[in-house]
């Protein structure tokens, strides 16, 4: 085992709080690819189809996109997946922040999961608010409809929509009590992920990412690998 792996798995048993940042990274390793590589074949960029202005204007190609693009319910989760439930159930880790959509946190095994972005497994419609499950879009030829005639739409955040305030002040205060924080699969580019870096107050910061993100000088400990095998390795082994 090399000796990051040693180093990361001494700073895990001696964590009472460790808080887990996760970006795309973590499901593209479940096979979930990352939608901003998406389009091709469609009119308009990932984020003109999936802007809340679209999704009014032009329900069912949204729709279309959504379905081809934003849901994989074959998806199983992977080792970071995994070993994020186990740390928890070890009561080491208090609180899994997540940028993904997929729902695999919970599939796998963890409660306590602040979903920024929202879930594809919740929807609900937007005249009567009636929650639906993943099967009322997925299974609507066109546009998904509640049986009160109103549009079913997904509980996602959309472009030009804004976060929950109240996940996003969860998210920030489970950051803030944390004694380390791992973040992985994300380059740290996008708001809200380098916003709530700096609520760390906790000794150790873990950086998990294939490729240079700006909070390195920051890091404690720097592993770049994927981000499964490596909690994987640490945990799990
Ligand atoms: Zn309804």
């Amino acid at each position: 085992m090399n000796q990051v792996i040693v180093q990361l798995k001494k700073t895990f048993r001696s964590a009472q709080n460790i808080v887990f940042f996760g970006g795309a990274g973590v499901s593209t390793e479940s096979g979930i690819p990352d939608f901003r590589g998406a389009g091709g074949l469609f009119e308009h960029a990932p984020e003109v189809m999936l802007s809340y202005s679209y999704f009014r204007s032009h329900p069912e190609e949204f729709f279309r996109f959504y379905r081809q693009h934003m849901i994989h319910p074959d998806a199983k989760p992977n080792k970071a997946h995994m070993a994020l439930a186990e740390l928890e159930r070890q009561g080491r880790l208090k609180a899994v922040v997540t940028q993904n959509i997929d729902g695999l946190h919970g599939a796998a095994g963890s409660v306590n999961v602040l979903e920024l972005h929202g879930s594809v497994h919740r929807n609900y419609c937007i005249s009567c608010g009636k929650p639906h499950p993943l099967e009322t879009v997925t299974q609507a030829a066109g546009i998904p409809r509640c049986p009160c005639g109103g549009v079913v739409r997904p509980d996602v955040v959309l472009y030009e929509e804004g976060l929950d305030p109240k996940i996003l002040e969860a998210a920030a205060d489970a950051i803030r009590g944390a004694d380390v924080l791992v973040v992985g699969g994300t380059s740290l580019n996008v708001y809200p992920a380098a916003g709530l870096l700096r609520y760390l107050q906790g000794d150790s910061l873990v950086l998990i990412n294939k490729s240079e993100t700006p909070y390195d000088r920051h890091a404690d400990i720097i592993i770049r690998d994927s981000i499964g095998e490596t909690l994987g390795q640490a945990v799990l082994a």
